[in-house]
């Protein structure tokens, strides 16, 4: 098949990321600044005046409406379920209880100091929206390490059942590419898409990019062929007192495509939004969320925080021409309140089962939004992934059912540390979250000693979430790769009356606190119309 520029352009992304596009292009010298990214959102001052919303959950999307709308002169209320705010933005730390349906409660015994994130775990350098609320706020956020090639890769058909350093399978991945690549244009006949010198060029960046190795055959041509020259892929022995390193062999290329590490895992931080830097806030997750709940309200004493009516459990949503109804249960009474205005951020399996007067096609929209299942296991464990392995952040990758294991980006050299012993999402994560608690843990730990020698006596104190579980939420995110998302998204994110719905849920950022922040904005955005426009 020829090889096209835009088909190289992929390969290079895939295997080089976003630094060996960049050599490309250069080379081709069509490369533009990309526009940088902004984010700044702000309703009229003082347009609604006079107005009330109910805002349905105090996530990170619930709690955006309402900082956005009070600052804009609304009064707010937040009606939320449980007794804390942050839905899925869960952070755990000593003393923290959780449940999920059907399971004993669990009650987080790590030592002081130490935190997991049970739900969202890092913040994309593109999630501009993100962080300009952390700017705003003093969230302080650090580096979140996605990849450290020092990071592990264990596949049950790598060899027989192999786990090495991803750089020696990336790296191997690499430079047998470019040796392939490199023989096809020293062969001539193909229809190349660079032509002349851009063909030596071509060549020359091929050797950088695969390091590749000149081969001296007398009477022949010179060829170029991977072998680990510099050590990238691996070394066998440091450099010492006058001894050079000496470099491993490398991955024969049939053993990495049958390994299939390359499907996903060892590629991964290609993808868009899992490129470097990646970021978290100090301390937690949840501290993006408690900076919205710390924010002093515009017109009164109080804070955001002041708004939310916590163990207020939605049950009636009935929106009216001139006002919403909401009924809800606190402390077993049921209750109502009516708004000139509401914003629902009620996850959606939750929100299809409530009882509304909205119009049937919106209430099938919601019911078809397919949901994915989402899980993670914590530990606490002494920092052997340091002392062992030289590995300091980032996610080693495994083809079993626990799939990743994060290491800390922070706290390096100290004592203990917690871990993500595993995250799936999808069907690995239905089928393990059914499973009770402690046959989680029991599965995990067994999974993890296939990457690290020793794991299971480790590893302590450990947690198991699966959102699919917990009452409020149901799942993990709403599907946006569903086919039937882009039409469903697009009903529901229509305003019925003054009913608006929010969430991450409605847009193609599901999954993702960006999506609940640009939806609270667009919301807000269509309720001050509807304001202003009355
Ligand atoms: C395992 C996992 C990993 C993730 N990783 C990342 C990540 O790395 N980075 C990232 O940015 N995002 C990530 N996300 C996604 C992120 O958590 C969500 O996008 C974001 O938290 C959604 O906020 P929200 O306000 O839209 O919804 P939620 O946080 O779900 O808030 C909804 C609120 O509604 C409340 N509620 C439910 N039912 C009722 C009721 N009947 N009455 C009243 N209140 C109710 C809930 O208690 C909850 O507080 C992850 C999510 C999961 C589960």
């Amino acid at each position: 098949m020829p090889m096209t520029r835009r088909g190289l352009l992929e390969g290079m992304a895939k295997l080089g990321g976003a630094g060996a596009v960049y050599e490309t292009l250069a080379v081709w010298e069509f490369l533009q600044a990309p526009p940088a990214l902004a984010a700044s959102f702000e309703l009229p001052a003082a347009s609604g005046t006079g107005k009330t919303v109910a805002i349905l959950g105090a996530g990170v999307s619930g709690l955006c409406a309402a900082y956005e709308l009070d600052r804009a002169g609304y009064d707010c209320v937040i009606l939320e379920a449980q007794r804390r705010a942050g839905g899925r933005s869960l952070t755990l730390r000593r003393g923290d209880t959780f449940q999920e349906m059907n399971q004993p409660a669990q009650t987080v015994d790590f030592d002081e100091g130490l935190w997991l994130n049970a739900g969202p775990g890092r913040i994309p350098h593109s999630h501009v929206n993100v962080i300009d609320y952390c700017r705003r706020f003093g969230v302080a956020l650090q580096p979140f390490i996605f990849a450290s090639r020092a990071n592990l890769v264990h596949s049950n058909t790598l060899g027989n059942g192999r786990t090495v350093p991803v750089r020696e399978a990336f790296y191997s991945l690499q430079g047998h590419v470019a040796e392939l690549l490199d023989k096809c244009i020293d062969r001539g006949g193909l229809d190349l898409p660079v032509t002349g010198t851009d063909v030596e060029k071509l060549h020359d960046m091929l050797v950088q990019f695969g390091d590749l190795t000149k081969v001296d055959t007398p009477g022949k041509a010179p060829s170029w062929s991977y072998q680990n020259q510099s050590g990238r892929a691996g070394i066998a022995t440091p450099a010492g007192v006058a001894t050079p390193i000496k470099p491993i062999g490398p991955m024969k290329l049939e053993e990495i495509l049958r390994s299939r590490v390359w499907s996903d895992w060892i590629l991964r931080d290609a993808d868009a939004y899992w490129q470097t830097s990646l970021m978290e806030p100090v301390g937690g997750m949840d501290n993006f969320a408690k900076g919205f709940l710390r924010q002093p309200l515009a017109r009164r004493a109080g804070t955001i925080d002041g708004l939310i009516r916590y163990g207020a459990k939605v049950t009636n949503i009935d929106v009216a021409s001139d006002k919403v109804t909401v009924a809800f249960e606190d402390g077993g009474s049921a209750r109502t309140i009516a708004a000139d205005y509401c914003v629902s951020t009620i996850p959606l399996p939750v929100f299809a089962k409530l009882k509304t007067n909205l119009p049937a096609p919106y209430l099938s929209a919601a019911a078809n939004a397919q949901t994915t299942a989402a899980g993670k296991v914590g530990w606490q464990a002494e920092r052997f992934w340091e002392r062992d392995a030289n590995i300091y952040g980032g996610i080693s990758w495994t083809t079993d059912t626990i799939d990743q294991i994060w290491y800390p980006s922070s706290g390096y050299l100290s004592p203990k540390g917690t871990l993500t012993g595993a995250y799936m999402r999808g069907r690995n994560a239905i089928e393990f979250n059914v499973k009770p608690v402690a046959e989680r843990l029991r599965i995990a730990r067994e999974q993890g000693e296939r990457l690290h020698l020793g794991y299971e006596r480790y590893v302590e104190r450990g947690v198991a979430i699966g959102w699919e579980n917990m009452e409020f939420q149901l799942g993990g995110w709403v599907n946006e790769d569903a086919a039937t998302f882009g039409d469903n998204s697009k009903v529901l994110a229509e305003p019925q009356g003054r009913f608006h719905m929010a969430g991450d849920q409605i847009t193609f950022l599901s999954g993702w606190q960006e999506g609940a922040v640009l939806a609270a904005q667009y919301a807000v955005t269509g309720i001050d119309r509807q304001a202003r426009a009355r």
